[in-house]
């Protein structure tokens, strides 16, 4: 379905969200943007069709604007190696694959045009300055004078370039920490020269690289700036900088800003789930007093009603919107169309988009296993409907379900709890977590619209599955022809001494409150439920933080003259004291994500969770829990007792695979996936990719 044309009828839903916007020229039929993503899908000329399909299908989705990842204006720039690059004719030949896809699906697609300075995975890179990139190992060359209109000329080509191929306007990136930030800030602009210094000489190149870009392109074709608003790393830029900036910026021909938040280094968290919504929307409204053109802002705006509501306020022209599109490409159209119950929410997990993106693998999404594979996992419509059982509505069950019930088979599915969600429902109860639940609303809703028959509180066994007396249907109707077992897992209890000592719970039974927990606790286990669970342990009941009291705890400062906006971090007082232990001798929390590890390896220790690895479990008494302790090379160094009054087991879980044997044996066709297929690694990304790979395998 194309997206539809502007509408000037109030859309009754969200009224702000809907209403057209006009950036130079340019038409958006409402104020959702997608934000640049680098998907891994710009850098290979074979991936052009796949990367347009997935553009398109936004686009068929109704967004406003999409904006590209970004491509490198030159070899210098490049993200990394033989990466993504707007510099020649071939790029504008494959780029019109790209823009003809999006317009033909009815949407608008802009570049993103970047220069990585020292944030480069690339070892031709050059930078502003000469501090090295604490991200990436490739020394660079600091940027003569030379190098430096180089650059500020490749700018103008590439923006030039981009008009060719179709593109409805560029983005400039001039945030989180890439060159032109890099220029910006003393932070890494140590030159002596015309280019550093005082905030005019550090302004310098992106004011001369908008004029060149200005002058490359037609007068009607706009120009978005990426702008740091806050750039939270030390000798980050003043707000009286930033506001400067953005002024010269509109002086000289900058359309629109779109504000950025955070550099990769920074020490601030800016987009996992434990952010609250919009945390950083107060930056761009600021900007309302310097200039007159569209401002967006984004990070963790992940809902209409939370877009809604800042555009009501009056001072933002437009959200972006980057994961939450990888989520759901049809959120726009669903919003419009007052489905909003039935979108796919982003949970800022980043498990399957930037954690793959930082070491090099395709971008997808873990609610959404499609995106980035839009041209090789269908979900067609089947053309021989077959009555499927699920069982187990854990996240595995409920992707196989709904995308089964979509491709049009009979869907039911089986549950022993008496709700939906499995495990990633215990998740959503984790501080910090609660974008979970989301998801098990998306979930619930789908089921109502795909019409699977859901059977709560049911713990099926192989005989009802096998005589079809555990189905609501009857006779031979009854009878199943494909079963998808996800059974899931079940905390694993682990042989020590005295495991069974009352003091003694699984993290499902601290969790989900059926239990007391003393002041003092042992947590056995240090992967991702440990942390989880000792985040959980020494956070307050309502553990909801407002957005004062985040600030406080991450070090943001509200004095808009300290450079960067950061400042020394205070902890709100952890409510328990918790003692994190395991087997393996070194760090802890090292398996957690690439992107999220050192946000929960951060709040672990503010909270003064005592951390104790290589030690071995001899005994669990009336004292507490016993332990004997060994260095990294496995030589004992003592013994301790940790005197607690409560021990929380999470020391990872085993498979339950009751129904595969029996079932195999009869005969029937059964599917084996997430955790009932493998327990260890499993989190909730291989729980929905199989469960969605399994319904599109079906005939
Ligand atoms: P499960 O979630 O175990 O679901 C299986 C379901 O099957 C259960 O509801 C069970 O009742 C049901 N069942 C079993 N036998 C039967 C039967 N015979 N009949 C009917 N029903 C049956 N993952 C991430 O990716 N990211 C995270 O940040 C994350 N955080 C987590 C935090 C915590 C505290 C916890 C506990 C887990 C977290 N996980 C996370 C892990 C994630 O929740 C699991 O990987 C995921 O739930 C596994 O999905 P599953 O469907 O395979 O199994
Ligand atoms: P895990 O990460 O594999 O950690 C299991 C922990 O238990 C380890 O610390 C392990 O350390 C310990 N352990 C294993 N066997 C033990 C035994 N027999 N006795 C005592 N200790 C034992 O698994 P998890 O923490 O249960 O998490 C499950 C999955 O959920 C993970 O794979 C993860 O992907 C997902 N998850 C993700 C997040 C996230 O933020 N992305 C958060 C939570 C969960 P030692 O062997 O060294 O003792
Ligand atoms: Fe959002 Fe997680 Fe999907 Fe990334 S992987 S788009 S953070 S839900």
């Amino acid at each position: 379905m194309a997206a539809p044309t502007v509408s000037l009828e109030p859309n009754p839903y969200y009224p702000k969200l809907f209403e057209p916007l006009t950036i130079n020229g340019l038409t958006l039929p409402n104020r959702i943007i997608m934000g640049s993503m680098h998907t891994g899908l710009e850098d290979r000329a074979w991936d052009t069709d796949k990367l347009a399909e997935y553009y398109a299908t936004r686009a068929r989705g109704g967004v406003g604007l999409i904006i590209t990842g970004g491509y490198a204006t030159s070899r210098t720039g490049q993200l990394v190696t033989l990466g993504g690059k707007m510099t020649n004719r071939l790029d504008v030949a494959r780029h019109r694959t790209i823009t003809r896809a999006v317009h033909e699906g009815g949407g608008r697609i802009a570049m993103q045009l970047i220069h990585a300075g020292r944030y480069g995975y690339n070892p031709f890179k050059v930078a502003a300055g000469s501090e090295p990139s604490p991200i990436h190992p490739f020394k660079h060359l600091k940027m003569t004078n030379q190098i430096i209109w180089h650059v500020i000329r490749s700018f103008g080509q590439s923006a030039k370039l981009a008009e060719k191929a179709g593109y409805d306007a560029i983005e400039l990136m001039g945030g989180e920490g890439y060159l032109i930030n890099q220029f910006l800030c003393p932070h890494t602009n140590d030159r002596t020269d015309k280019w550093g210094g005082n905030a005019e000489n550090r302004q310098r190149f992106l004011v001369e690289v908008i004029k060149e870009v200005r002058k490359q392109v037609s007068p009607g074709f706009p120009i978005i700036l990426r702008q740091s608003v806050a750039d939270f790393v030390k000798k980050g830029q003043t707000w009286d900088e930033i506001a400067l900036m953005a002024r010269k910026a509109q002086e000289h021909g900058v359309d629109a800003i779109n504000t950025d938040i955070g550099w990769h280094e920074a020490g601030v968290p800016t987009i996992v789930t434990s952010v609250p919504r919009a945390a950083f929307v107060k930056f761009t409204e600021r900007l309302r007093d310097e200039v007159s053109i569209p401002l967006i802002a984004s990070n963790r705006i992940n809902t209409p009603e939370v877009a809604e509501d800042i555009l009501e306020r009056g001072r933002v022209d437009a959200v972006s919107m980057a994961r939450p599109l990888l989520a759901d490409p049809e959120f726009a159209d669903k919003a419009r169309e007052g489905r909003a119950d039935e979108i796919n929410t982003c949970i800022g997990c980043n498990q399957a988009c930037l954690d793959h993106a930082f070491v090099g693998k395709k971008v997808s999404c873990l609610l959404n296993p499609r995106a980035g594979r839009e041209t090789t996992l269908k979900l067609g419509a089947t053309r021989l409907a077959r009555h499927v059982a699920v069982i187990g509505a854990g996240p595995a069950g409920l992707a196989a379900a709904v995308s089964a019930a979509q491709r049009g088979h009979r869907v039911e599915l089986f549950e022993a709890g008496e709700s939906v969600g499995g495990q990633f429902s215990i998740a959503a109860r984790i501080p910090g977590k609660e974008e979970f639940n989301e998801t098990l609303r998306y979930f619930t809703r789908q089921l109502e619209i795909t019409n699977v028959i859901v059977h709560l509180g049911k713990r099926v066994t192989a005989e009802e599955i096998l005589d079809g007396s555990a189905s609501a249907a009857d006779g031979d109707a009854a009878k199943f022809t494909d079963v998808v077992i996800a059974t899931g897992v079940v905390p694993r209890i682990p042989d020590i001494p005295g495991i069974d000592h009352p003091m003694v719970m699984s993290y499902a039974e601290a969790v989900l409150g059926h239990r007391e927990i003393g002041k003092r606790v042992a947590v056995i286990g240090a992967g991702g439920i440990g942390f989880d669970v000792s985040e959980f342990l020494t956070t307050d009941e309502s553990p909801t933080l407002n957005l004062k009291e985040w600030e406080q705890e991450w070090g943001v400062s509200e004095d808009l003259s300290v450079p960067g906006f950061v400042t020394k971090p205070r902890p709100l007082p952890a409510t328990r004291q918790v003692y994190m232990v395991q087997r393996k001798p070194g760090g802890q929390g090292k398996t957690l994500g690439k992107t999220t590890g050192w946000v929960h390896r951060a709040t672990v220790k503010m909270k003064g969770v005592e951390q104790i690895s290589g030690a071995t479990y001899d005994l669990i008494d009336d004292e507490g829990l016993h332990l004997t302790l060994h260095d990294k090379e496995g030589n004992e160094t003592g013994k301790r007792v940790l005197e607690v009054d409560n021990i929380v087991v999470c020391a990872g879980q085993e498979s339950v695979r009751d129904l595969v044997d029996p079932l195999t044996v009869a005969g029937v066709t059964t599917h084996v996936i997430g955790g009932a297929d493998l327990a260890s690694e499993l989190d909730a990304k291989r729980a929905i990719r199989q469960g969605t790979e399994v319904a599109a395998s079906l005939p």
